[in-house]
Protein backbone atom coordinates (compact mmCIF):
# COMPACT_ATOMS: atom_id res chain seq x y z
CA UNK A 1 0.00 0.00 0.00
CA UNK A 2 1.54 3.56 -0.93
CA UNK A 3 1.52 5.82 2.19
CA UNK A 4 1.27 8.47 -0.47
CA UNK A 5 -1.14 9.48 -3.37
CA UNK A 6 -2.07 12.60 -5.23
CA UNK A 7 -5.79 11.09 -4.89
CA UNK A 8 -7.55 9.03 -2.83
CA UNK A 9 -10.74 7.71 -4.27
CA UNK A 10 -12.88 5.54 -2.10
CA UNK A 11 -15.27 3.56 -3.67
CA UNK A 12 -15.02 0.92 -6.82
CA UNK A 13 -17.84 1.18 -8.13
CA UNK A 14 -18.52 2.87 -11.48
CA UNK A 15 -18.47 6.50 -10.47
CA UNK A 16 -14.96 6.01 -8.57
CA UNK A 17 -13.75 3.72 -11.78
CA UNK A 18 -14.68 6.61 -14.31
CA UNK A 19 -13.13 9.32 -11.75
CA UNK A 20 -9.73 7.45 -10.88
CA UNK A 21 -9.63 6.72 -15.41
CA UNK A 22 -9.98 9.92 -16.41
CA UNK A 23 -7.68 11.66 -13.60
CA UNK A 24 -5.26 9.02 -14.81
CA UNK A 25 -6.35 10.41 -18.30
CA UNK A 26 -5.34 14.11 -17.55
CA UNK A 27 -2.17 12.83 -16.33
CA UNK A 28 -2.80 12.62 -12.73
CA UNK A 29 0.21 9.43 -11.85
CA UNK A 30 -0.20 8.82 -8.14
CA UNK A 31 -4.08 7.83 -8.02
CA UNK A 32 -5.04 5.11 -5.67
CA UNK A 33 -9.01 3.55 -5.92
CA UNK A 34 -9.75 1.72 -2.09
CA UNK A 35 -12.71 -0.77 -2.31
CA UNK A 36 -14.03 -2.13 1.27
CA UNK A 37 -15.04 -5.48 -0.76
CA UNK A 38 -15.15 -6.26 -4.78
CA UNK A 39 -15.11 -3.76 -7.79
CA UNK A 40 -18.68 -3.27 -8.18
CA UNK A 41 -19.71 -4.32 -5.29
CA UNK A 42 -22.33 -1.59 -4.66
CA UNK A 43 -25.31 -0.49 -6.90
CA UNK A 44 -23.34 -0.67 -9.79
CA UNK A 45 -22.82 -4.41 -9.83
CA UNK A 46 -26.55 -4.99 -9.19
CA UNK A 47 -27.83 -1.81 -11.90
CA UNK A 48 -30.57 -2.22 -14.46
CA UNK A 49 -27.94 0.26 -16.17
CA UNK A 50 -30.40 1.96 -18.62
CA UNK A 51 -28.67 4.54 -21.04
CA UNK A 52 -30.95 6.68 -21.75
CA UNK A 53 -30.88 10.85 -22.15
CA UNK A 54 -34.63 11.22 -21.07
CA UNK A 55 -35.01 13.50 -18.06
CA UNK A 56 -36.97 16.07 -16.66
CA UNK A 57 -34.03 18.56 -16.28
CA UNK A 58 -31.63 19.54 -18.81
CA UNK A 59 -29.03 18.75 -16.56
CA UNK A 60 -29.22 15.41 -15.78
CA UNK A 61 -29.89 15.09 -19.66
CA UNK A 62 -26.44 16.75 -20.32
CA UNK A 63 -24.51 14.56 -18.05
CA UNK A 64 -25.97 11.37 -19.61
CA UNK A 65 -25.64 12.33 -23.10
CA UNK A 66 -21.80 13.24 -22.60
CA UNK A 67 -21.70 10.22 -20.90
CA UNK A 68 -23.87 8.42 -24.24
CA UNK A 69 -20.58 10.21 -26.24
CA UNK A 70 -18.07 8.04 -24.04
CA UNK A 71 -19.98 4.83 -24.30
CA UNK A 72 -19.93 5.11 -28.63
CA UNK A 73 -16.75 5.95 -28.71
CA UNK A 74 -15.89 3.58 -25.75
CA UNK A 75 -12.38 1.70 -27.92
CA UNK A 76 -11.07 5.05 -28.47
CA UNK A 77 -11.42 6.74 -25.34
CA UNK A 78 -10.85 3.24 -22.61
CA UNK A 79 -10.20 0.20 -24.86
CA UNK A 80 -11.51 -2.85 -25.39
CA UNK A 81 -15.18 -3.71 -26.64
CA UNK A 82 -17.62 -1.67 -25.76
CA UNK A 83 -20.34 -2.55 -23.04
CA UNK A 84 -23.12 -0.56 -24.00
CA UNK A 85 -26.50 -1.95 -26.41
CA UNK A 86 -27.96 0.24 -28.19
CA UNK A 87 -31.46 -0.32 -28.12
CA UNK A 88 -33.42 2.36 -28.73
CA UNK A 89 -35.61 3.89 -25.60
CA UNK A 90 -39.34 5.56 -24.71
CA UNK A 91 -40.58 7.12 -22.38
CA UNK A 92 -44.45 6.29 -21.82
CA UNK A 93 -46.29 9.41 -19.84
CA UNK A 94 -49.63 9.44 -19.38
CA UNK A 95 -51.29 11.91 -21.76
CA UNK A 96 -51.72 14.84 -18.83
CA UNK A 97 -48.35 15.25 -19.37
CA UNK A 98 -48.02 15.79 -22.88
CA UNK A 99 -46.67 19.46 -22.40
CA UNK A 100 -44.24 18.00 -20.04
CA UNK A 101 -42.75 15.43 -22.34
CA UNK A 102 -42.63 18.16 -25.42
CA UNK A 103 -40.90 20.43 -23.27
CA UNK A 104 -38.37 17.70 -21.69
CA UNK A 105 -37.37 16.73 -25.24
CA UNK A 106 -37.48 20.35 -26.38
CA UNK A 107 -34.37 20.75 -23.85
CA UNK A 108 -32.56 17.76 -24.49
CA UNK A 109 -32.84 18.74 -28.91
CA UNK A 110 -31.10 21.78 -27.90
CA UNK A 111 -28.21 19.77 -26.11
CA UNK A 112 -28.18 18.18 -29.24
CA UNK A 113 -29.72 15.06 -27.95
CA UNK A 114 -31.64 13.07 -30.88
CA UNK A 115 -34.51 12.76 -28.69
CA UNK A 116 -38.24 13.03 -30.40
CA UNK A 117 -41.74 12.95 -29.21
CA UNK A 118 -43.72 10.54 -31.56
CA UNK A 119 -47.45 9.44 -31.71
CA UNK A 120 -48.78 6.01 -30.07
CA UNK A 121 -49.28 4.93 -33.74
CA UNK A 122 -45.10 5.51 -34.65
CA UNK A 123 -44.48 3.27 -31.47
CA UNK A 124 -47.31 0.80 -32.44
CA UNK A 125 -45.52 0.46 -35.92
CA UNK A 126 -42.19 -0.12 -34.47
CA UNK A 127 -42.88 -2.47 -31.44
CA UNK A 128 -46.41 -3.95 -32.34
CA UNK A 129 -46.37 -6.28 -29.17
CA UNK A 130 -46.45 -3.20 -27.01
CA UNK A 131 -50.27 -2.28 -25.75
CA UNK A 132 -50.90 1.46 -26.08
CA UNK A 133 -54.15 1.51 -25.12
CA UNK A 134 -54.80 5.15 -23.06
CA UNK A 135 -51.55 6.38 -24.10
CA UNK A 136 -50.58 9.16 -27.03
CA UNK A 137 -47.64 10.29 -27.17
CA UNK A 138 -44.06 9.34 -25.86
CA UNK A 139 -40.67 10.09 -26.45
CA UNK A 140 -38.30 7.80 -28.41
CA UNK A 141 -34.34 8.28 -28.27
CA UNK A 142 -33.03 5.92 -31.28
CA UNK A 143 -29.49 6.13 -30.05
CA UNK A 144 -29.94 4.84 -26.39
CA UNK A 145 -30.03 1.58 -24.58
CA UNK A 146 -28.28 -0.02 -21.46
CA UNK A 147 -24.95 -1.56 -20.66
CA UNK A 148 -23.49 -3.99 -18.66
CA UNK A 149 -22.59 -1.99 -15.70
CA UNK A 150 -19.64 -4.48 -14.08
CA UNK A 151 -18.08 -4.51 -17.38
CA UNK A 152 -17.90 -0.88 -17.30
CA UNK A 153 -16.46 -0.53 -14.30
CA UNK A 154 -13.83 -3.27 -14.94
CA UNK A 155 -13.13 -1.34 -18.11
CA UNK A 156 -12.22 2.13 -16.50
CA UNK A 157 -10.72 0.70 -13.69
CA UNK A 158 -8.88 -2.01 -16.32
CA UNK A 159 -7.12 1.16 -18.32
CA UNK A 160 -6.88 3.66 -15.14
CA UNK A 161 -4.03 1.02 -14.04
CA UNK A 162 -2.49 0.87 -17.24
CA UNK A 163 -2.40 4.65 -16.49
CA UNK A 164 -0.59 3.33 -13.32
CA UNK A 165 -3.76 3.93 -11.35
CA UNK A 166 -3.66 1.56 -7.92
CA UNK A 167 -6.83 -0.42 -7.06
CA UNK A 168 -6.72 -1.80 -3.13
CA UNK A 169 -9.86 -4.03 -2.80
CA UNK A 170 -10.58 -5.88 0.28
CA UNK A 171 -9.37 -2.37 1.57
CA UNK A 172 -11.64 0.22 3.54
CA UNK A 173 -11.53 3.73 4.29
CA UNK A 174 -11.95 3.75 7.99
CA UNK A 175 -11.81 7.97 8.10
CA UNK A 176 -11.12 10.79 5.94
CA UNK A 177 -8.07 12.66 7.55
CA UNK A 178 -8.44 16.37 7.69
CA UNK A 179 -5.90 19.50 9.03
CA UNK A 180 -8.08 22.14 9.84
CA UNK A 181 -10.10 22.91 6.40
CA UNK A 182 -8.03 20.64 4.34
CA UNK A 183 -7.72 16.96 3.46
CA UNK A 184 -4.64 15.10 4.27
CA UNK A 185 -5.47 12.00 3.39
CA UNK A 186 -7.65 8.72 4.29
CA UNK A 187 -6.75 6.53 7.62
CA UNK A 188 -7.31 2.56 5.34
CA UNK A 189 -7.42 -0.71 6.88
CA UNK A 190 -4.15 -0.93 5.01
CA UNK A 191 -2.57 1.86 6.13
CA UNK A 192 -2.47 5.49 6.46
CA UNK A 193 -2.43 7.06 2.52
CA UNK A 194 -1.80 10.96 3.19
CA UNK A 195 -3.55 12.70 -0.12
CA UNK A 196 -4.01 16.45 -0.36
CA UNK A 197 -7.17 15.24 -2.94
CA UNK A 198 -9.99 12.82 -1.54
CA UNK A 199 -12.53 12.31 -3.71
CA UNK A 200 -15.78 10.33 -2.46
CA UNK A 201 -17.69 7.33 -4.48
CA UNK A 202 -18.86 4.97 -1.35
CA UNK A 203 -22.55 4.90 -2.71
CA UNK A 204 -24.85 3.46 -0.08
CA UNK A 205 -22.27 3.49 2.80
CA UNK A 206 -21.23 7.37 2.57
CA UNK A 207 -22.50 8.26 6.04
CA UNK A 208 -20.18 6.46 7.98
CA UNK A 209 -17.16 8.65 6.45
CA UNK A 210 -19.49 11.65 6.70
CA UNK A 211 -20.10 11.59 9.99
CA UNK A 212 -16.99 12.44 11.66
CA UNK A 213 -16.53 15.49 8.96
CA UNK A 214 -19.51 16.83 10.45
CA UNK A 215 -21.41 16.41 6.96
CA UNK A 216 -25.33 15.34 7.16
CA UNK A 217 -26.54 15.50 3.99
CA UNK A 218 -29.62 13.90 4.91
CA UNK A 219 -28.89 10.42 2.93
CA UNK A 220 -30.46 7.27 3.39
CA UNK A 221 -29.56 3.77 2.01
CA UNK A 222 -32.53 1.69 -0.15
CA UNK A 223 -33.04 -1.54 -1.21
CA UNK A 224 -33.97 -2.34 -5.60
CA UNK A 225 -34.57 -5.00 -6.85
CA UNK A 226 -34.90 -6.26 -10.71
CA UNK A 227 -36.47 -9.41 -12.01
CA UNK A 228 -35.69 -11.36 -15.01
CA UNK A 229 -38.63 -13.36 -17.42
CA UNK A 230 -37.81 -15.45 -20.08
CA UNK A 231 -39.68 -14.38 -23.08
CA UNK A 232 -42.57 -16.74 -23.56
CA UNK A 233 -43.08 -19.14 -26.57
CA UNK A 234 -43.14 -17.36 -29.84
CA UNK A 235 -42.21 -13.90 -28.93
CA UNK A 236 -38.01 -13.59 -30.37
CA UNK A 237 -38.25 -9.53 -30.69
CA UNK A 238 -35.59 -7.33 -29.60
CA UNK A 239 -37.62 -4.66 -27.99
CA UNK A 240 -36.46 -1.36 -27.21
CA UNK A 241 -35.86 -0.28 -23.11
CA UNK A 242 -38.75 1.68 -21.55
CA UNK A 243 -39.26 3.57 -19.00
CA UNK A 244 -43.10 4.20 -18.09
CA UNK A 245 -44.03 6.19 -15.85
CA UNK A 246 -48.07 5.57 -16.14
CA UNK A 247 -47.43 2.00 -15.04
CA UNK A 248 -44.78 3.00 -12.53
CA UNK A 249 -41.61 0.47 -14.15
CA UNK A 250 -38.90 0.29 -16.51
CA UNK A 251 -37.97 -2.63 -18.40
CA UNK A 252 -34.97 -3.55 -21.12
CA UNK A 253 -33.95 -6.49 -22.69
CA UNK A 254 -31.53 -9.27 -21.03
CA UNK A 255 -29.25 -11.69 -22.99
CA UNK A 256 -30.76 -12.42 -26.10
CA UNK A 257 -34.27 -13.57 -24.79
CA UNK A 258 -34.96 -12.02 -21.66
CA UNK A 259 -36.29 -8.78 -20.69
CA UNK A 260 -35.55 -7.52 -16.88
CA UNK A 261 -37.78 -5.22 -15.06
CA UNK A 262 -37.37 -3.04 -12.49
CA UNK A 263 -39.51 -3.47 -9.33
CA UNK A 264 -40.02 -0.10 -8.29
CA UNK A 265 -42.88 -1.00 -5.63
CA UNK A 266 -40.02 -3.12 -3.63
CA UNK A 267 -37.61 -0.21 -3.13
CA UNK A 268 -37.33 -0.26 1.14
CA UNK A 269 -34.98 0.91 3.45
CA UNK A 270 -32.32 -1.39 4.93
CA UNK A 271 -28.73 -1.95 6.19
CA UNK A 272 -26.39 -1.64 3.41
CA UNK A 273 -24.07 -4.24 5.59
CA UNK A 274 -27.07 -6.50 6.17
CA UNK A 275 -29.36 -6.80 2.91
CA UNK A 276 -31.23 -9.63 1.05
CA UNK A 277 -29.35 -9.70 -2.70
CA UNK A 278 -32.06 -11.81 -4.04
CA UNK A 279 -35.46 -10.37 -5.16
CA UNK A 280 -38.93 -10.68 -2.67
CA UNK A 281 -40.93 -13.77 -3.69
CA UNK A 282 -43.64 -11.09 -2.73
CA UNK A 283 -42.96 -9.27 -5.81
CA UNK A 284 -42.94 -11.98 -8.75
CA UNK A 285 -46.02 -11.77 -9.95
CA UNK A 286 -46.77 -8.07 -9.35
CA UNK A 287 -44.02 -7.27 -11.46
CA UNK A 288 -45.22 -9.88 -14.42
CA UNK A 289 -48.41 -8.52 -14.53
CA UNK A 290 -47.19 -5.50 -14.75
CA UNK A 291 -44.72 -5.94 -17.70
CA UNK A 292 -47.66 -7.56 -19.47
CA UNK A 293 -49.67 -4.67 -19.30
CA UNK A 294 -47.27 -2.62 -21.62
CA UNK A 295 -46.48 -5.98 -23.33
CA UNK A 296 -49.40 -8.50 -22.98
CA UNK A 297 -47.16 -11.48 -24.34
CA UNK A 298 -45.44 -11.33 -21.12
CA UNK A 299 -48.22 -12.83 -19.62
CA UNK A 300 -46.85 -16.04 -18.79
CA UNK A 301 -42.99 -15.42 -18.82
CA UNK A 302 -41.45 -17.67 -16.65
CA UNK A 303 -38.92 -16.02 -13.90
CA UNK A 304 -35.46 -16.48 -15.02
CA UNK A 305 -34.01 -14.64 -11.26
CA UNK A 306 -34.10 -11.63 -9.46
CA UNK A 307 -31.59 -9.55 -7.49
CA UNK A 308 -31.56 -6.85 -5.33
CA UNK A 309 -28.84 -3.94 -4.28
CA UNK A 310 -28.39 -0.84 -2.17
CA UNK A 311 -28.64 2.92 -3.79
CA UNK A 312 -28.09 6.12 -1.66
CA UNK A 313 -31.05 8.03 -1.66
CA UNK A 314 -30.57 12.23 -1.23
CA UNK A 315 -33.50 13.85 0.08
CA UNK A 316 -34.30 15.68 -3.77
CA UNK A 317 -33.41 12.38 -4.96
CA UNK A 318 -31.01 13.57 -7.14
CA UNK A 319 -26.91 12.73 -6.73
CA UNK A 320 -24.62 15.05 -4.74
CA UNK A 321 -21.87 15.97 -6.80
CA UNK A 322 -19.27 18.96 -5.60
CA UNK A 323 -16.46 19.76 -4.47
CA UNK A 324 -17.53 19.87 -0.27
CA UNK A 325 -16.86 23.61 0.58
CA UNK A 326 -15.74 22.59 3.88
CA UNK A 327 -12.61 21.35 3.33
CA UNK A 328 -10.33 22.20 0.97
CA UNK A 329 -9.55 18.97 -1.51
CA UNK A 330 -12.29 16.84 -0.65
CA UNK A 331 -14.59 16.04 -3.75
CA UNK A 332 -18.09 14.36 -3.67
CA UNK A 333 -20.31 11.85 -5.61
CA UNK A 334 -23.09 11.28 -3.26
CA UNK A 335 -26.56 9.87 -3.14
CA UNK A 336 -26.68 8.48 -6.38
CA UNK A 337 -30.73 8.02 -5.74
CA UNK A 338 -30.42 4.93 -8.07
CA UNK A 339 -29.82 7.00 -11.54
CA UNK A 340 -26.32 7.21 -11.65
CA UNK A 341 -25.14 4.47 -13.74
CA UNK A 342 -25.80 6.26 -17.04
CA UNK A 343 -24.16 9.66 -15.76
CA UNK A 344 -21.09 7.83 -14.08
CA UNK A 345 -18.67 8.37 -17.32
CA UNK A 346 -19.05 11.95 -17.70
CA UNK A 347 -19.29 12.87 -13.59
CA UNK A 348 -15.78 10.86 -13.62
CA UNK A 349 -14.78 13.51 -16.12
CA UNK A 350 -15.95 16.52 -14.53
CA UNK A 351 -14.83 15.39 -11.00
CA UNK A 352 -11.31 15.02 -13.08
CA UNK A 353 -11.51 18.19 -14.67
CA UNK A 354 -12.61 20.43 -11.31
CA UNK A 355 -9.48 18.56 -9.42
CA UNK A 356 -6.75 19.17 -12.44
CA UNK A 357 -8.40 22.56 -13.99
CA UNK A 358 -9.83 23.82 -11.25
CA UNK A 359 -13.54 23.78 -12.82
CA UNK A 360 -15.55 20.78 -14.43
CA UNK A 361 -15.55 21.76 -18.47
CA UNK A 362 -17.99 19.34 -19.88
CA UNK A 363 -21.00 19.86 -17.85
CA UNK A 364 -22.60 22.76 -15.32
CA UNK A 365 -22.29 20.87 -11.71
CA UNK A 366 -23.91 23.61 -9.77
CA UNK A 367 -27.36 22.19 -9.58
CA UNK A 368 -25.82 18.74 -8.02
CA UNK A 369 -24.23 21.32 -5.29
CA UNK A 370 -24.28 19.82 -1.52
CA UNK A 371 -25.02 22.71 -0.64
CA UNK A 372 -28.58 23.31 -2.06
CA UNK A 373 -30.31 21.58 1.73
CA UNK A 374 -28.97 24.03 3.61
CA UNK A 375 -29.70 26.85 0.93
CA UNK A 376 -33.28 25.77 1.23
CA UNK A 377 -33.15 24.76 -2.51
CA UNK A 378 -33.74 21.00 -2.87
CA UNK A 379 -33.80 20.26 -6.49
CA UNK A 380 -37.83 20.17 -8.33
CA UNK A 381 -38.20 19.50 -12.07
CA UNK A 382 -41.29 21.85 -13.03
CA UNK A 383 -42.12 19.38 -16.04
CA UNK A 384 -41.79 16.36 -13.77
CA UNK A 385 -44.62 13.21 -14.47
CA UNK A 386 -46.32 13.07 -11.31
CA UNK A 387 -43.94 13.07 -8.13
CA UNK A 388 -46.21 9.60 -7.00
CA UNK A 389 -44.85 7.76 -10.27
CA UNK A 390 -41.22 9.59 -9.78
CA UNK A 391 -38.03 7.34 -10.66
CA UNK A 392 -36.28 5.32 -8.25
CA UNK A 393 -33.65 3.30 -9.73
CA UNK A 394 -32.78 3.61 -13.78
C1 LIG B 1 -31.55 -2.46 -8.95
C2 LIG B 1 -30.90 -1.21 -9.43
C3 LIG B 1 -31.22 -0.71 -10.69
C4 LIG B 1 -30.59 0.45 -11.15
N1 LIG B 1 -30.86 0.89 -12.42
C5 LIG B 1 -30.21 1.96 -12.91
C6 LIG B 1 -30.38 2.34 -14.27
O1 LIG B 1 -31.12 1.71 -15.01
N2 LIG B 1 -29.68 3.41 -14.73
C7 LIG B 1 -28.87 4.15 -13.92
O2 LIG B 1 -28.29 5.14 -14.38
N3 LIG B 1 -28.69 3.81 -12.62
C8 LIG B 1 -29.32 2.73 -12.11
N4 LIG B 1 -29.13 2.35 -10.83
C9 LIG B 1 -28.30 3.18 -9.97
C10 LIG B 1 -26.83 3.00 -10.26
O3 LIG B 1 -26.52 1.63 -10.28
C11 LIG B 1 -26.04 3.73 -9.18
O4 LIG B 1 -26.47 5.07 -9.14
C12 LIG B 1 -24.55 3.71 -9.48
O5 LIG B 1 -24.12 2.40 -9.75
C13 LIG B 1 -23.80 4.27 -8.27
O6 LIG B 1 -22.42 4.07 -8.48
P1 LIG B 1 -21.39 4.56 -7.39
O7 LIG B 1 -20.05 4.21 -7.90
O8 LIG B 1 -21.67 5.97 -7.03
O9 LIG B 1 -21.76 3.74 -6.07
P2 LIG B 1 -21.68 2.10 -5.75
O10 LIG B 1 -21.80 1.37 -7.02
O11 LIG B 1 -22.62 1.89 -4.68
O12 LIG B 1 -20.19 1.97 -5.29
C14 LIG B 1 -19.73 2.40 -4.02
C15 LIG B 1 -18.55 1.52 -3.68
O13 LIG B 1 -17.87 2.08 -2.57
C16 LIG B 1 -17.46 1.03 -1.72
N5 LIG B 1 -17.26 1.62 -0.41
C17 LIG B 1 -18.20 2.16 0.39
N6 LIG B 1 -17.65 2.63 1.53
C18 LIG B 1 -16.33 2.38 1.44
C19 LIG B 1 -15.24 2.62 2.32
N7 LIG B 1 -15.40 3.22 3.49
N8 LIG B 1 -14.00 2.23 1.92
C20 LIG B 1 -13.82 1.62 0.71
N9 LIG B 1 -14.83 1.36 -0.14
C21 LIG B 1 -16.08 1.75 0.21
C22 LIG B 1 -18.60 0.05 -1.81
O14 LIG B 1 -18.22 -1.25 -1.42
C23 LIG B 1 -18.96 0.12 -3.28
O15 LIG B 1 -18.27 -0.82 -4.06
C24 LIG B 1 -29.69 1.15 -10.33
C25 LIG B 1 -29.36 0.64 -9.07
C26 LIG B 1 -29.94 -0.54 -8.64
C27 LIG B 1 -29.54 -1.11 -7.30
Amino acid sequence: MPDTADVVVVGAGVNGASTAFHLARAGVRRVVVVERSHIAAGATGKSGALVRMHYTNPFESKLAFESLKIFQAWSDIVGGESPFVRTGFIQVVAPEYEEHLRRNVADQQALGIDARVISVEELKRMEPWCDVEGLTWVAYEPDSGYADPYATTCGFLRRAQELGVEVRTHTEAVRVLTRGDRVTGVETSGGTIEAPVVVLAPGAWANRLLQPLGLDYGLYPRRAQVMIYRWPCGFNHRHMTYIDAVLNTWFRREGENCTLVGVEVGVLGADPDDYDETGDQEFVEPTRTTLARRFPVMADAPLRGSWAGMIMMSPDDRPIIDQAPQYQGLYVMLGDSGTSFKTAPAIGKCLAEWITESRPQTADLRPFRSTRFAEGQPWEDATNYGRARRTISR
